[in-house]
């Protein structure tokens, strides 16, 4: 079983497992469930690219190779492939991008494709092995499983010490409808939960392999169903008072997490650390637009303001270039960052993923640009002709991820961020803050050294650091935790927002040479603020 590698994305974090000695952020959860899935006859090996290359014994020694990605992984995922191919292995390939673009691995020469949800479709293509049968296709046939039988994934195949948090999956799909949204074509509208049991013995397996620290629940929406997520955390938060509290979580959910106290709560007391949220933008007509309807029940300022008072830390991933948007959409997402001081905002232009209804609708409209080619990269132009011009929109794109992550900006908003962090945070029993055990010291102080040595020492923005720091221990020292992890996360953003503008700008000169990039005139390319790039040790990375 083999997971390429992921590209640079906002997501990758590189700096950061350098500085806290880690080489890839969470481990591939699809391949170690589905090796769960295989008979007991199957001896398993897993390397995961982003750990470490592939080894010639393991090349030799391999029967039959397994793959799985996702879109963004595509060129590494087939660059295995033609790997595979040239030493004659039969090559089988599941998951999300091959269940969304199938015929591209066809042509790549994949022997098997296991589409859609791996416990349906894994026993046919198993079926198909034992008859002797050297390729074929294999679907759920428009059937979800039920997750109560999903077994706990194969976490001994793991190098557990190469990554920085765990992966558990509680629940796939959500209720919610949003038209540019993949997860609900290829995971459901109706939320699938596992037994809290279940995830309790995932939860023990882990702990017995020795795992501490994070676990990140990887649901599309932690909270796609209230009830079975309070169930699960009733369960979970004295599993982990009797355990003396060894993980910590982080999650994905919907804002209107924000209106449910008790599931907040809970949420604090079991130990959750940071939940990301699609907030998308601040346009009400966009909300609407893209069928956002559960982002238009509760202003959108009061409902980050409730989840940051809980205690838990946003993140916030934002939109550029809905239909119909007015200009000026880059700054009021700024606006709206600087407001709420969400210090992770994660900005990108719209994306048309294959299946989704937007892309059925575009497809219709004849949108779609470079035959609708899909990356699932941030660093990507938005692949269909917006409605305002595509120059307009990639400007204010680059020019909102410049200002939010220009260095003395981002440190304030983290620090006014860390000051309103969770009144509960600072009543409860500090988990995250500097009541650490002997155990976590140890384990976290390289890490912390290093983080002092960049942030306090070498970049230009020292002095308002140390400021900073100051602020928080005197102020909301429960915090610190979250002020740290957030200032080192800035060593990624720095390098990555070099990243975003130079790829965009190569591929605006590419549209600009090739043709129509909007309906409508086409202007000159936005300005966009001068490089403010303060990063002492280097330029951008690539
Ligand atoms: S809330 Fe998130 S996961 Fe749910 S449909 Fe919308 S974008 Fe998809």
């Amino acid at each position: 079983m083999i997971s390429p590698k992921f590209p640079s994305t906002f997501w990758s974090y590189e700096p950061i497992l350098e500085l806290v000695g880690k080489k890839a952020l969470m481990p591939p959860l699809g391949l170690i469930t589905v090796a769960a899935l295989l008979p007991d006859t199957w001896t398993c090996r897993l390397v995961d690219c982003n750990v470490r290359p592939v080894t010639e014994e393991e090349w030799a020694w391999a029967e039959i190779v397994l793959l799985s990605g996702m879109i963004v992984q595509k060129p590494y995922l087939l660059e295995l492939v033609a790997e595979a191919k040239r030493r004659h292995k039969p090559v089988v390939v599941g998951g999300p991008y091959a269940t969304a673009l199938p015929d591209e691995l066809r042509e790549a020469g994949v022997d098997f494709l296991v589409l859609d949800e791996a416990e349906l479709s894994l026993p046919p293509f198993l079926e198909a092995l034992a008859r002797g049968d050297v390729g074929g296709t294999f679907t759920a046939g428009g059937e979800r499983p039920e997750v109560t039988t999903t077994p706990a994934p194969r976490f001994d195949l793991l190098d557990l010490g190469a990554y920085d948090s765990m992966s558990v999956q509680f629940s796939r799909g959500c209720p919610f409808n949003c038209e540019f949204c993949d997860i609900i074509v290829l995971y459901g509208r109706r939320p699938r939960t596992k037994q809290p049991a279940q995830v309790l013995a995932e939860m023990d397996r882990l702990h017995q392999l020795g795992w501490r620290g994070t676990i990140f629940m990887v649901d599309d929406n932690f909270v796609g169903n209230h009830k079975a997520a309070k169930e699960l955390l009733r369960e979970l938060i004295g599993w982990q008072a009797a355990r003396g509290f060894p993980f910590q979580f982080d999650t994905e959910a919907s804002i209107d997490l924000a209106q449910d106290t008790e599931l907040l709560d809970l949420m604090v007391a079991a130990r959750f650390r940071s939940v990301f949220l699609g907030i998308e933008t601040p346009d009400a007509a966009s909300l609407e637009r893209t069928f956002k309807h559960q982002n238009l029940r509760q202003p959108l300022l009061e409902a980050v303001d409730a989840i940051t008072g809980s205690g838990i830390r946003v993140m916030a991933g934002f939109i550029l270039g809905f239909d119909g948007e007015a200009a000026g959409a880059g700054d009021r997402i700024v606006a709206f960052v600087e407001r709420t001081g969400i210090p992770t905002a994660f900005v990108s232009m719209l994306q048309a993923l294959p299946g989704t209804a937007l892309w059925d609708r575009l497809t219709r409209e004849g949108r779609l640009r470079d035959a609708g080619t899909a990356s699932g990269n941030q660093t990507y132009l938005a692949n269909f002709i917006p409605t305002r011009p595509l120059s307009e929109v990639a400007g204010e794109f680059v020019g909102a991820f410049e200002r939010l992550y220009e260095p003395e900006a981002y440190l304030d908003r983290t620090w006014r961020y860390c000051l309103a962090l969770g009144a509960t945070r600072r009543v409860a029993p500090p988990v995250q803050g500097v009541a650490l055990s002997t155990r976590e010291l140890v384990k976290t102080l390289p890490a912390l050294l290093r983080i002092l040595w960049r942030q306090g020492l070498v970049r230009h923005t020292r002095w308002r650091f140390w400021r900073y720091l100051a602020s928080v221990i005197r102020r909301n020292p429960g915090a610190l935790t979250e002020y740290f992890t957030v200032c080192a996360l800035n060593e990624h953003f720095l390098v990555f927002r070099q990243l975003v503008r130079h790829s965009l700008e190569l591929q605006l000169a590419a549209v600009h040479a090739g043709g129509p990039s909007a309906i409508g005139p086409e202007p000159v390319v936005a300005p966009r603020p001068a490089s403010a790039e303060t990063c002492v040790s280097g330029g951008a990375s690539a």
